[in-house]
């Protein structure tokens, strides 16, 4: 069995809910295990991985990996928001997995509100994690299409296309299909310019 494995999906497709319900299992199996999650992911308590489905579990907050190892009793380390840590914490993960007998589940985006990929996420694919891609519907009402997409909009309700790549907090995104992305993102604005 691989014992690095991402798990991607877009914003609400119940990634947290997952992880929550995985920890859960292992532990009721014996298996001691470990959540992790992002220090820049502040959106609820500060100690707690928290779906929308309403689950949570007590995490350990930290803000990277580098220097950071599992307990000798772990079995399964879960890490939530993974696309907000570094490459090189993936790398931390890539020793840990090769070097103890332990599983290592990420659970994170692929990619941003502009079509690009997460740096920590494009070092999973690098290093050959386990994908699994979990599967939500485009966001846009009526559209029944796979949603790989963002779209991140201000407060008047306009398509942001540039800015941070990580900005926290998902009340200004929907999660969408490639063909709704590609209307919005690339929409003829009023003034008649072509957005990028
Ligand atoms: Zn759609």
């Amino acid at each position: 069995m691989a014992n690095l494995h991402f798990h991607y999906g877009t914003m609400g497709c119940s990634k947290t809910a997952q992880l929550v319900i995985n920890a859960y299992n292992q532990n009721k199996n014996g298996n001691k295990t470990e959540i992790i999650k992002p220090k820049i992911d502040n959106r609820f308590s500060e100690d707690k991985v928290n779906s929308r489905v309403g689950i949570s579990a007590d995490a350990k907050v930290l803000s990277s990996l580098q220097g950071w190892s599992p307990a000798p009793d772990t079995k399964m380390v879960l890490i939530d928001e993974i696309q907000f840590f570094s490459p090189e914490d993936i790398d931390t993960l890539v020793r840990i997995a090769d070097s103890k007998p332990i599983i290592i589940m990420c659970y994170g985006l692929m990619v941003d509100s502009n079509e690009h990929i997460f740096p920590a996420s494009r070092r999973l694919v690098e290093v050959g994690a386990k994908l699994h891609r979990m599967e939500s519907t485009c966001q846009i009402s009526g559209c029944m299409h796979l949603a790989t997409h963002h779209l991140r909009f201000d407060s008047a309700g306009n398509v942001v296309r540039e800015g941070a790549q990580i900005a926290v907090g998902d009340s200004n995104y929907k999660s969408v299909c490639r063909k709704h992305f590609n209307m919005f993102y690339h929409a003829v604005e009023k003034d008649g310019r072509k957005g990028r």
